[in-house]
């Protein structure tokens, strides 16, 4: 699960590990391993809060 409009990851819902605002794209940074974009863990906490609800 990502943000398709995340402006960080590009839509990527990945990101540089060294710079957690760049996404991980020819355009963005690639100089680190790449690393989940906030976006993405944002989203798996929502999804956890609405399954332990539900
Ligand atoms: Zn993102
Ligand atoms: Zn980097």
């Amino acid at each position: 699960m990502i943000n398709p409009n995340c402006r960080v990851c590009e839509g990527q819902g990945w990101v540089c590990e060294k710079h957690p605002q760049k996404a991980w794209t020819r355009t963005g940074c690639q100089c680190a391993p790449v690393a989940r974009c906030e976006c993405q863990v944002a989203l798996a906490k929502t999804t956890r809060l609405v399954a332990t609800e539900a």
